[in-house]
């Protein structure tokens, strides 16, 4: 039985180009970013790969996996890139797509549900404030941690632009 061949997508590698994507077809697939990626290096993730696919337009084989969210946008594949392809942005274009279909890691949804809930990406453990005391810090940092109002004014925002709902479980 002959193999059955995926079908490209170009509207959706067009929606790729129209959210952020722009240099998306100047890949040539030299595969520099691969060999560049410190993710790639732990983890079966291939940049070079999620390029390709979105250069298809292979929407399901991009949202429904877990390469999208491996990328730790250190930006070493997008200095090293020949064609200057853009790579981080392709990559954060596709994720908030992704977002925005309720697709999302669930390390990273919860990173954005701390930011919402406190205004930081991590929690202020009793290490942390015993080591800052240490070296002659406040233990508690000078941010929204110490001013009640300014996480009121993150919350407001979170909540005005959706982002609270858009991360919310389910
Ligand atoms: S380094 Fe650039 S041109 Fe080469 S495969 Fe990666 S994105 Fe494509
Ligand atoms: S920015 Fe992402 S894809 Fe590029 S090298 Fe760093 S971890 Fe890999």
């Amino acid at each position: 039985m002959a193999k059955a061949f995926k079908q490209p997508n170009p509207e959706f590698a067009k929606k790729v180009i129209e959210a952020g994507g722009n240099t998306l077809n100047l890949c040539f697939q030299c595969g520099t970013c691969t060999g560049s990626c410190p993710s790639g290096r732990q983890t079966a993730f291939r940049t070079r790969k999620l390029v390709r696919r979105a250069q298809l337009g292979l929407k399901d084989d991009i949202m429904d996996s877990d390469d999208l969210w491996l990328c730790t946008t250190c930006y070493t594949c997008y200095e090293r890139c020949p064609r200057g392809v853009e790579i981080v942005d392709i990559i954060m274009a596709l994720r908030n797509m992704a977002v925005r279909e309720g697709k999302m890691a669930p390390q990273h949804r919860k990173i954005a549900q701390l930011v919402s809930r406190t205004g930081h990406l991590v929690n202020l453990r009793d290490e942390d404030k015993a080591l800052r005391k240490k070296l002659g810090l406040e233990e508690i940092p000078p941010t929204v941690m110490q001013q009640p109002e300014g996480l009121e004014q993150v919350k407001k925002i979170c909540s005005k632009t959706g982002f609270d709902k858009l991360v919310a479980e389910g």
